[in-house]
């Protein structure tokens, strides 16, 4: 049975935004050595900017035709690429995007990206896994220069030919360096990055967070195995050791469950990541994470 001042602890938890689902969790954050995060929306904001649409050579469609063919390609997805196309869409009423009106069939693929049927053109957008998946080849872009390495690239074709590159960033929440930095010093030992973006953009962020480890390029159903390998990594050092995933997406929630502390990020996160989770940190605020450690740190103090 669980100690009653687990139940004082879940009580301090919630007044910072924290909904712990049992005092077993709040006991087990304490025995967190190693953290994993997701990236998009939960270490970065999950909103992108579109900074730029590269055309290959002899291009056949304009930029503002490959905006508005993926944007309505995107319009039934509710994944953060897909939002942030569809609101670069709408943003400019001279791309004439006309919503999900003129899409008659749609796939999303996780991890991948979107195939859909849109005024009869077949559109495909994602990343570089899908054209290779769809046996799109992908040509030499017009004179790009220097790009961020933290810019993501969603790769667009029509009808089975490359149109274009949609290049998009996010950026780091505020409080997500401090936030890893209280974890060190409240006892996690390890924090680890697996995303599904690619080794460039990974390492980037992984880098400008300070972020021990980084898994990149992982499918949805592959974050679960990186969770398995590092749980086996931690626990051959310390038996006692739990591991916790922290992430936001419907992709996230197999990770969240098979985790000791799956943790989600409320707010923008998906209902699925929320029910999924033992913890769940109500705005999303990286700070309620560092916040949840602490309050079980100091919930352990009174209980023994
Ligand atoms: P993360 O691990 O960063 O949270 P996901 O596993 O959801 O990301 O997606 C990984 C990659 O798959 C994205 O970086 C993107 O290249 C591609 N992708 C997934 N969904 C979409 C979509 N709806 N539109 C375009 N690309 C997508
Ligand atoms: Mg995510």
């Amino acid at each position: 049975s669980v100690p009653l001042s687990y139940f004082g602890g879940i009580g301090a938890a919630s007044k910072k935004g924290v909904l712990i689902k049992g005092g077993n969790y709040l006991e087990g954050l304490t025995q967190v050595k190693t953290v994993i995060f997701d990236k998009t929306g939960t270490l970065s904001k999950g909103v992108f900017d579109v900074v730029r649409i590269d055309l290959p050579a002899g291009a056949v469609y304009s930029e503002k035709e490959i905006l508005k063919f993926s944007a309505a390609a995107e319009s039934f997805s509710n994944h953060p690429i897909a939002l942030s196309i569809v609101s670069a869409a709408k943003e400019d009423e001279s791309v004439g995007f006309a919503g999900t009106s003129q899409v008659s069939d749609h796939t999303e693929y996780a991890g991948l990206g979107i195939k859909a049927v849109c005024s009869g053109k077949t559109i495909l957008v994602g990343n570089m896994k899908l054209m290779a998946q769809e046996n799109i080849a992908v040509p030499d872009l017009l004179s790009v220069g220097l790009t961020a390495e933290t810019e993501t690239h969603i790769y667009v074709a029509v009808d089975g030919t490359f149109a274009g590159r949609i290049a998009i960033s996010d950026v780091v929440k505020p409080d997500s360096k401090d936030a890893l930095s209280r974890l060190k010093r409240l006892g996690v030992e390890k924090t680890i990055m697996v995303t599904g973006d690619t080794d460039k953009v990974g390492h980037a962020f992984a880098a400008d967070l300070g972020l021990d480890t980084v898994y990149t390029e992982r499918l949805p159903h592959q974050k679960v195995d990186a969770l398995e390998e590092i749980e086996t990594q931690t626990k051959s050092v310390n038996p006692k050791a739990k591991v916790a995933f922290v992430g936001d997406g419907i992709n996230d929630a197999p990770a969240l469950t098979r985790a000791d502390v799956g943790i989600a990020v409320g707010g923008v996160g998906s209902d699925a990541a929320v029910e999924a989770a033992d913890i769940v940190l109500m705005t999303g605020d990286p700070t309620q994470l560092a916040d949840a450690f602490d309050v079980a740190k100091k919930t352990k103090k009174i209980v023994y």
